[in-house]
C-alpha cells in the first residue's frame, strides 16, 4: 500500500492515480488535548487498512502528477538520522574542507546518531527554501524507514519487524562548523516523499538503488547494500538510547556525491521499489 498526503487529505496511490481515502481517517480513535505524541495514522495503520480499502471503492481520483504532495508522515515524533553511513561519503567528507569545516568527521560507530527537528519536515510539493544563501547547502538522498511499532532496546532479529514502511528522504544540510542538528533542522530541510510505501511492497531494503540528480545531472548514485551500519543495526543502536515510536522516521545516511543546491534548482530523487520525486529549491 502506498499512501500520500495532499491538501491535508489522505491518498491511496495506485499507479499514477491517487484515490482520496480521507474518509478512512474517521476510523481513528477520537483524541483530545493533550494529544498523544507521534503519528496516529501510522500507529493505527493495521486497523485503518480495511477502512482505506472501503473508502477507495467510492473515492474521487486524481492524477498523482497534479498533486502538491505533503510529507506522507504528518506528525513524526522524532527524525533520527545517521551521519556518514556510507564509506565513500566518509572519505569525501574527510577530504573536503567545505564539507567537514574542521569538524572531526569520524565513523558512525563513534559519532552515533543525531536528531533533526520535526519542524523541518516537508513534502516534495512544498519544496526546499534555502535559508542562508551565502553558505553552501547540500543535498543528501537517504532511504527513510518509518517505525510502525514501539521499539525499545530491540534485538537485531526483531528490528526489521518494527518498520511500517519507507519513503525517500532528503537530508538537506547547510555546511559549517555548527552541530549537525542545527544545520540540518532548518524549515524544509527534511523532505519526505513522494509517498509512504508499506514494507511488504519493498523487496530487500538493504539492496536498493538510490539516484539523485540536480537539474538533470547525476550527483549521487549508490545502493543501500553499501551502508556501513545496516537498517536493522541502526534500529538496534537507536532503540538502545531511546524508544522509537510509530511514525518516527529513521534517515539511514547518504552516499557519496553530495553537492550544493541553490534557488532555482530542481532535485529529482529516486529509490528503487520506493518511488521518485521532484523537489524545487527556492
Ligand atoms: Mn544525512
Amino acid at each position: 500500500m502506498k499512501l500520500c498526503r495532499f491538501d491535508d487529505r489522505l491518498g491511496l496511490v495506485t499507479g499514477d492515480r491517487v484515490l482520496d481515502v480521507t474518509a478512512a481517517l474517521d476510523a481513528l480513535p477520537a483524541y483530545r488535548y493533550p494529544f498523544p505524541h507521534g503519528d496516529l495514522m501510522i500507529e493505527n495503520l493495521p486497523a485503518l487498512a480495511a477502512s482505506i480499502a472501503a473508502a477507495a471503492g467510492t473515492a474521487k481520483a486524481y492524477a498523482l502528477a497534479d498533486l502538491k504532495l505533503l510529507s506522507p508522515i504528518a506528525n513524526p515524533g522524532k527524525v533520527v538520522a545517521a551521519p556518514v553511513n556510507y564509506k565513500k561519503h566518509l572519505e569525501e567528507a574527510q577530504a573536503d574542507p567545505e564539507i567537514h569545516h574542521q569538524n572531526k568527521v569520524a565513523e558512525i560507530q563513534r559519532v552515533g546518531l543525531f536528531l533533526k527537528a520535526t519542524s523541518s519536515v516537508v513534502g516534495p510539493g512544498e519544496g526546499i527554501v534555502i535559508r542562508h544563501p551565502e553558505r553552501r547547502t547540500d543535498h543528501e538522498i537517504e532511504l527513510a524507514a518509518v517505525i510502525g511499532t514501539r521499539a525499545d532496546r530491540v534485538s537485531r532479529e526483531d528490528a526489521m519487524r518494527h518498520i511500517a514502511g519507507y519513503c525517500i528522504g532528503l537530508d538537506i544540510t547547510v555546511r559549517g562548523p555548527e552541530e549537525r542538528s542545527l544545520r540540518k533542522s532548518i524549515d524544509s530541510y527534511t523532505v519526505l516523499g513522494p509517498y509512504f510505501i508499506t514494507a511488504d511492497e519493498v523487496g530487500d531494503p538493504s539492496a536498493l538503488d538510490l539516484h539523485l540528480t540536480v537539474n538533470g545531472e547525476t550527483r549521487q548514485r549508490a545502493n543501500t547494500r553499501d551502508l556501513i551500519i545496516g537498517i536493522a543495526d541502526l534500529i538496534v543502536f537507536a532503540s538502545s538510547f531511546y524508544t522509537l515510536m510509530p511514525g518516527d522516521v529513521l534517515l539511514t545516511g547518504t552516499p557519496e556525491g553530495v553537492g550544493p543546491i541553490v534557488p532555482g534548482d530542481t532535485v529529482e530523487a529516486t529509490i528503487a521499489d520506493v518511488g521518485d520525486m521532484r523537489v524545487a529549491v527556492r
